[in-house]
């Protein structure tokens, strides 16, 4: 979970960590599986491998744009192959990398979205201290769950659907963006305006490893984002022949971030924490200005405004330093994703498709990290559930890895939730 200026990362890593999860039940009345698809999932896992490990031979950090438009030919190429049409769009901010849109036409009714990114955390060069590798059950190497993983799931899916002829939807739209790991600043608002144009999106960040947690959970919030960036302005004097001339931004700036430390404390769906400092410098010289930020987490939407007004009303009521100018804001980043009632109805189904094949599947309520769901369900029309790639973990991290039984499990749940959906 890679931080940088006014970005805060994703990703799902600590999901597995955060909150908890509820398990299906177990022992519950099972349907037998549908036996075609689970053969069929079965069949597809050599080749799903093969694509796995074609993407993370491709090293594609967020700003590695070479790699990120061999990720998109690949991905293009792969939609192509499957009868989709397909369209790249550039990014509108970040490193000048393709979004890849693939759309297939059906003859059902419903509208589903299926979406991953093709960027990783990781920069140049990667490959040479963490490689492909293979070890028992895990499959290593840089970006294989998150998110290539999710990638390969979606291709390997549409593959098998495509193998028995499935068509029961309107429209089956995959987006494949570039830019997920810095914030999605670039393909953000395009995830946002295309989900609001599908009845049901699926996400496929991965889930995590059996040794984090049990039961390869599906996930159904996540925290949005923001910044906090207050600026103090004072004046500037020589610190040891006048220091009396000046006025430290520095000083005032400490008495700032005390008094609104806890601000965020007494406001449900939010947190602040102060992390960064600034000033001006130099050593000898009364600090002209001083700059702090905050990290800002936010699980109810809207609660950053209240934040932000909390911030305002605060340093508007005083200052320590005379003729000093404080000025704070929150600028949000990605927003909370909350699936709501739809959400877990949709989790409690796939619930169910997981134990058609004897597992449980967890439905995690919340998580700190961020996702790409946040802006298909920012305007809550959509359906919208997460972490539908493979279980793994060590992302954002080191020697990340998947684990090569949930393969086969993932292509099952996809494909036979997405024939459920078909049929709604
Ligand atoms: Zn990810």
């Amino acid at each position: 979970m890679a931080i940088t200026a006014l970005r805060p990362m994703s990703c799902l890593g600590i999901m597995a960590l955060a909150l908890g999860c509820s398990l299906g039940l177990a022992g519950a009345a099972e349907a037998a599986p549908d036996a075609k698809l689970l053969a069929a999932a079965e069949k597809a896992q050599p080749a799903l491998i093969e694509t796995l490990k074609e993407m993370v031979l491709i090293e594609s950090g967020s700003r590695q744009v070479d790699g990120l438009l061999k990720m998109a030919a690949l991905v293009e190429g792969r939609l192509k192959a499957l009868g989709a049409e397909t369209e790249r769009r550039k990014a509108t901010a970040g490193a000048g990398a393709d979004i890849v849109l693939g759309v297939f036409k059906g003859a059902g009714k419903r509208k589903i979205m299926l979406q991953a990114h093709m960027d990783t955390v990781y920069g140049p060069g990667i490959l040479d201290s963490q490689p492909y590798k293979i070890d028992g059950n895990r499959l290593y190497g840089p970006g294989i769950a998150d998110d290539k993983g999710g990638l390969a799931v979606i291709l390997a899916s549409l593959q098998i659907l495509k193998d028995a002829g499935w068509r029961d939807y309107d429209t089956l739209t995959v987006l494949a963006n570039p830019d997920e790991e810095v914030g999605s600043m670039g393909s953000g608002e395009l995830i946002a305006s295309l989900a609001d144009r599908h009845d049901v999106v699926l996400s496929f960040e991965p889930t995590a490893a059996k040794s984090i947690v049990k039961g390869e959970p599906l996930l159904l919030g996540a925290a949005g984002i923001a910044t906090a960036t207050m600026d103090v302005k004072g004046r500037a004097a020589h610190a040891g022949a006048a220091p009396e001339l000046g006025r430290n931004a520095l000083i005032e700036l400490a008495y700032q971030l005390l008094q609104t430390k806890d601000l965020a404390k007494e406001i449900p769906g939010v947190t602040l924490n102060w992390t960064e400092l600034n000033t001006t410098g130099p050593r000898n010289q009364i600090t002209e200005k001083a700059q702090a930020r905050g990290d800002v987490r936010i699980t109810q939407p809207g609660a950053e405004k209240k934040l932000d007004a909390a911030l305002q009303a605060k340093i508007a009521a005083g200052k320590l330093v005379p003729d000093t100018e404080t000025t704070v804001k929150v600028e949000i980043g990605r927003p909370a994703f909350l699936a709501g009632d739809k959400g877990r109805a949709l989790g409690e189904k796939a619930q169910g498709i997981y134990r058609e094949i004897d597992r449980e599947l967890g439905l995690t309520p919340m998580t700190g990290g961020g996702t790409d769901a946040a802006y298909a369900a920012r305007s809550g029309k959509a359906t919208v559930v997460e972490s539908f790639g493979l279980a793994g973990f060590g992302y954002h991290a080191k020697d990340e890895y998947i684990e090569i039984d949930s393969i086969v499990p993932r292509l099952y749940l996809v494909t036979r939730l997405l024939t459920e959906i078909g049929k709604q």
